[in-house]
């Protein structure tokens, strides 16, 4: 009868001895304790018996013909189901070498002859109850194994009295350890990243020593990625005596629950069409960015966006479309931050700011850390230039343009709530103004932006319609007060507002890039004109124009000053390029190349405003300057300000002794030109000797020699 899996009502004994007597009588024994009984005479026979009814206990006499019990045994434990089997070794008295060998062929047991046939039976079943015992332990635990492999589980644990660590070999595939060799508690916390390691160590440590439960999550990370997170618990074990025993651990492979809460987080605070931050984000931070101002006494400034007539887009080329203009918006805002520390050449630079989309075409952006309204006011023209770039969406061309309002803190709201609804009050203004520009929630800085805005669209027409010229100052040699050169400036001649002067202009243009063009005709008039007084028989003097900082390496500035002096016929030793601190400041390899590529015009070059920027020691070595401008802020306090007058000595005596040639500007009296003579000075200008005068009264200046 083969087995069939059933249950068995009794359990199932097979007796293999070649001596029938013997079989008889164990089988007796056997029955009689409650055992089925099925017998075989020799190692074949078992082994074809086993596959067929899958006893539940085997005895099994050692000695026998063709295949004894040790082989017999090994054969079984080799079968299917044969390691499910009580095996009792039958052998000769105290044969311990056959015993040995019994264990070794993987008997449970054994017995020795002469049995002792009521104790057999005991035997028997007690085998069979302990073997069922070891397999439900077997069981369990690799049940165990399996559950926390899939619960991503492992643990470890410290015995209190030895400090000896151990881990689960779950725990180390979880850790990416090799279960295979020793772990100690130190390779236990290897794949935890390095500034993090040692926080974990010096917290499992105090919950050893002071006994105490704690609970741990922390990143970990293997030779390659992904990152793991891990979840660490640990737990004091007590004895029965109540005495703490060991710290029990589970580690937990947490990652997707973090995954999950990371997706939340995205969703609850960022918007999910532009990734901006959201309302609730924005919200957050600009409460952040108030705690901060105040604390640091800073000035920050809130842009509230409103596209114009987004309405119209959506309901004529549909809501697919409108949510792609969104994004582009989104990604010009987030390209207008970036650019704007560049554009304003070091205002803005140390502003931290924000983007966030409130809802529908609604943006705000957040300005940190501004030194003046007018670096907000930059930012929004900035975005209003670059949203006004025409947009191909699915095929479509869209011309868009933006409103904005501005709110600063803290002198439009000290609330959140507050500075937001200025701003947005402030948009509306703007939006009553025409669109496509910016207003400022206090009236005040308005009239500021309106005059700039007037500037920007007038100058556009200034070069056209021949409303630039250039004034010049002279430069005198102080020792013997000739005129040696010109400084040529420029100036506006403004059908309605008169003469502007450059400082009201000159940044403008070099935020919308006019600035370009300006100096390339400043170059040409200025060259001409040198050449124009020496063909008149005037002495022949250098001629110093100036030249903004702004994206100097991008200009072709090089290829400009070439054309002028060949169209001039200009002698390039008489020409000075002046230039700013800003310019150097950038130290670029461009710029560097741009002013090696000037220096090899064989002109010269000088350092104009020195002493108000950084006023750095290395520019003076790391660049080819040949002359020093002292800015005209020091020359009119120095006979009054012994301070002033030591950083004219200081910055005489040390650009002299590198060289170069020193220049005061602003003299306005003769004191101060006595005093700076008197301190080995080499040039000066200022109102003293003349203010800047148009080319017909230079000339007559010139024709006199001396001021
Ligand atoms: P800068 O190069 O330092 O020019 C000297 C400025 O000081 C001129 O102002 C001049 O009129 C003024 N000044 C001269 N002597 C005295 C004096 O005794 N006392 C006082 N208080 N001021 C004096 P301006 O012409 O208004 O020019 C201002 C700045 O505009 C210039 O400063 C220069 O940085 C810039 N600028 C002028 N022309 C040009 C130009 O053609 N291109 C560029 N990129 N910038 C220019
Ligand atoms: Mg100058
Ligand atoms: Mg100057």
């Amino acid at each position: 009868m083969p087995h069939d899996n059933r249950p068995r009502q009794k359990p199932l004994a097979m007796v293999v001895d070649d001596d029938l007597s013997l079989r008889i009588s164990m089988g007796a024994a056997l029955k009689k304790s409650g055992f089925n009984v099925i017998e075989a005479e020799n190692g074949h026979l078992a082994l074809d018996l086993f596959l067929s009814q899958r006893p539940d206990l085997i005895l099994l006499d050692v000695m026998m013909p063709e295949m004894d019990g040790f082989e017999t045994c090994t054969a079984i434990r080799g079968l299917t189901w044969g390691l499910h089997a009580q095996i009792l070794m039958v052998t000769g008295l105290e044969d311990t070498i056959s015993i040995e060998k019994a264990f070794e062929a993987g008997a449970n047991d054994f017995v020795s002859k002469p049995i002792n046939w009521t104790m057999l039976g005991h035997r028997a079943r007690y085998m069979l109850r302990a073997g069922k015992a070891f397999e439900e332990l077997n069981r369990n635990r690799s049940r165990l194994a399996k559950t926390q492999e899939l619960a991503k589980l492992g643990n470890w644990q410290i015995d209190l009295a030895t400090r000896e660590f151990n881990c689960s070999s779950e725990a180390c595939q979880l850790l990416g350890l090799n279960p295979a060799t020793k772990v100690s508690f130190l390779d236990f916390l290897t794949p935890i990243p390095a500034h993090e390691r040692n926080l974990v160590k010096t917290k499992i440590d105090q919950a050893v020593t002071r006994l105490k439960t704690f609970a741990l999550s922390y990143p970990i990370q293997f030779s390659a990625p992904p990152k793991k997170h891990i979840l660490n618990q640990g737990e004091i074990v007590f004895n029965e005596e109540g005495m703490p025993e060991f710290m029990l651990g589970v580690v937990q492979d947490i990652s997707q629950l973090k995954q999950a809460e990371e997706e939340i987080r995205l969703l609850a605070f960022y918007d999910g069409l532009t990734g901006l931050a959201n309302r609730m984000l924005f919200l957050d931070r600009l409460d952040q960015a108030i705690i901060l101002a105040k604390r640091y006494r800073q000035v920050f400034a809130l842009l509230f966006l409103d596209l114009d007539r987004f309405k119209r887009i959506n309901d004529t080329l549909g809501h697919h479309t409108g949510d792609l203009l969104l994004k582009q918006v989104a990604k010009t805002l987030n390209q207008s931050i970036r650019g704007c520390d560049t554009v304003t050449t070091g205002n803005v630079k140390k502003a931290d700011s924000m983007i966030a989309r409130l809802g529908g075409d609604e943006f705000t952006i957040l300005l940190s850390n501004i030194k003046y309204p007018g670096n907000a006011a930059l930012l929004a023209r900035r975005i209003i230039r670059e949203i006004t770039v025409a947009h191909t969406l699915g095929g479509h061309e869209i011309s868009v343009t933006t409103s904005i309002g501005i709110s600063l803190f803290p002198q439009d709201g000290e609330e959140s709530e507050i500075l937001l609804k200025n701003a947005d009050a402030a948009m509306y203004h703007a939006k009553g103004n025409g669109r496509n520009n910016y207003q400022f929630y206090t009236e005040a800085l308005n009239r500021k932006a309106m005059e700039r805005f007037s500037i920007e669209r007038d100058l556009k027409k200034a070069l056209a319609n021949n409303q630039l010229i250039l004034y010049y100052q002279p430069q005198i040699h102080l020792s013997t007060r000739k005129i040696i050169g010109a400084e040529a400036l420029i100036r506006w001649i403004h059908p309605e507002k008169g003469l502007v002067p450059p400082n009201d202009f000159i940044p403008v243009a070099e935020e919308t890039g006019q600035i370009i063009e300006i100096n390339q005709w400043v170059l040409k008039t200025a060259c001409r004109q040198n050449r124009k007084w020496r063909e008149s028989g005037l002495p022949l003097i250098s001629m110093a124009v100036n030249l903004s900082g702004y994206k100097l390496a991008d200009q072709n500035i090089v290829q400009t000053v070439t054309n002028a002096l060949e169209r001039s016929s200009m002698d390039p030793g008489s020409l000075e390029i002046e230039i700013t601190e800003n310019v150097l400041m950038q130290e670029t390899d461009e710029t560097i190349a741009t002013l090696e590529g000037l220096k090899g015009l064989n002109l010269r070059i000088a350092l104009d405003d020195f002493g108000t920027g950084y006023s750095s020691l290395s520019y003076l070595t790391a660049f080819p300057v040949d002359t020093i401008k002292i800015d005209r802020s020091f020359v009119p306090g120095c006979t009054a300000d012994p301070k002033k007058l030591i950083i004219i000595k200081a910055i005489i005596a040390m650009g002299q002794s590198l060289g170069k040639t020193i220049v005061a500007e602003g003299i306005e009296t003769m004191e101060q030109f006595e005093l700076i003579r008197l301190h080995g000075c080499d040039q000066g200008q200022g109102y003293y000797f003349s203010p800047p005068v148009p080319e017909d009264r230079f000339a007559g200046l010139l024709a006199k020699g001396d001021l």
